[in-house]
């Protein structure tokens, strides 16, 4: 599978990659944090407050229209790029954040009760914990745990076991932040919907890496942020089954999301609107529909390929190492690796990185009970993108290596 263009296009694609860092050439392996935008990304958000700037849905004068027009249009490349069955299953949110925290409030107002229990995994990013435990706090409902296997893998036996009459929601990450663990949710899904259970599954470092299909997996909810897959940040995407979303009272009231308003009583919108008050983030909205159509072009399954080469390297250099602890050697994962070397501090370790050049991310990566179930405080993650290049890898690998031999 060949991607649509030479390595060489795609990174002027992308201007910030030839930034010099510390009079280094930048080797940006932070992508799991934030993924850098290409032009076409840039170019479409300056057009649009250049050419096309009014509140959406809220005139009948032309350049409302126009806008109106390119948001909806935002949401249909979005439902088919995730291959959602219909256009009012999109909503658009501040992110995966802010979808986690709209489907638990809302989800939690209407069907949990003092009692019930939430089932979450042991990798998940905090944003996938703590809107839980709030909403667990405020119904008096139990958060239960599926445990994972040293390697990273999920321990199915114990989530079948795990479910229970009392289990209102399975939220799942579909890719672990820090081991890079790519989770069986459609057979997770499967396993629910046998006992009628609903499932939200955390997109945001699925999105990037691959072919998601929410009609294929099944899912209940899918969410993603717009940041982490070559889109503006302030944008993302919460995907819920229409059966579902209609079920649900909204989370925020205000405007656009109301069909009738009186003092004595009001009546929501349709879908998608009922979930979307207030004027939303279109230009963000607009511009991650272009960051998605330039991975569509670029061919998805290329962009996949090719990070799973650079992955292949990144991990054949960091064994090599001596005492070095990788962490997360999941059969089936994606582009991040994360590690610890030997004794080193990964701060220490993050810091001489940076000096050299190398933007790295270090620390518990928003998973404090991750680090925990491993017994460490932290450690290092490169998040490797399709526009990295091998010397890039090499350059990580060449700067470990160096940072081993100072601590010595
Ligand atoms: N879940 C996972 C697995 C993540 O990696 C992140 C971002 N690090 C989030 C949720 C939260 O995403 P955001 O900060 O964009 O809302």
């Amino acid at each position: 599978m060949q991607l649509a263009k030479s390595i060489e296009e795609i990174r002027a694609d992308f201007p910030i990659l030839s930034t010099m860092a510390h009079g280094k050439p930048l080797v940006y392996l932070d992508n799991g944090a934030t993924t850098q935008k290409p032009l076409q990304v840039i170019n479409v958000m300056e057009e649009l407050y250049r050419t096309t700037n009014a509140n959406v849905h809220r005139g009948v004068h032309y350049l409302s229209d126009r806008v109106s027009e390119r948001y909806e249009a935002a949401r249909e490349t979005a439902r088919a790029f995730i291959n959602a069955r219909s256009r009012e299953e999109i909503i658009f949110t501040a992110g995966t954040t802010a979808s986690i925290n709209a489907v638990a409030f809302s989800f939690g107002e209407r069907y949990v009760r003092e009692g019930d229990e939430i089932l979450i995994s042991g990798m998940e990013h905090h944003a996938n914990i703590v809107p839980w435990q709030m909403l667990c706090e405020r119904k008096r409902a139990k958060l239960k745990i599926i445990p994972f296997s040293d390697e990273g893998v999920l321990d199915i036996e114990a989530y079948r076991t795990l479910l229970t009459e009392r289990t209102r929601i399975v939220a799942v990450t579909h890719v672990s932040n820090v081991l890079g663990t790519v989770n069986p949710v459609k057979e997770i899904v499967a396993e629910a919907h046998r006992h009628g259970i609903p499932v939200l599954v955390d997109g945001a470092q699925g999105i990037q890496h691959g072919l998601v299909d929410v009609t294929d997996l099944d899912c209940d909810f899918y969410v993603f942020s717009g940041h982490k897959v070559y889109g503006p940040n302030g944008i993302g995407v919460l995907y819920g089954k229409a059966d579902m979303l209609n079920e649900l009272p909204p989370y925020q009231g205000g405007g656009d999301m109301v069909a009738n308003v009186t003092f004595e009583k009001t009546t929501y919108n349709v879908l998608p609107f009922k979930f979307e008050a207030g004027t939303t983030n279109f230009t963000g909205a607009i511009g991650l529909a272009a960051a998605l159509d330039y991975l569509s072009a670029l061919g998805r399954e290329a962009v996949a390929q090719r990070e799973q080469s650079l992955l292949a390297l990144a991990t054949a250099g960091l064994s090599a190492i001596d005492g070095i602890r990788i962490y997360g050697t999941a059969p089936h994962k994606v582009s991040v690796i994360s590690f610890l070397p030997g004794t080193i501090h990964q701060l220490d370790a993050g810091m001489i990185l940076d000096k050299m050049g190398i933007a790295v991310r270090t620390g518990t990566h928003c998973a404090q009970p991750l680090m925990e179930r491993y017994g460490i405080t932290g450690n290092i993650r490169a998040s490797i993108a399709f526009y990295n290049t091998e010397d890039e890898v090499e350059a990580l690998v060449k700067g470990i290596r160096r940072v081993t031999e100072m601590f010595v």
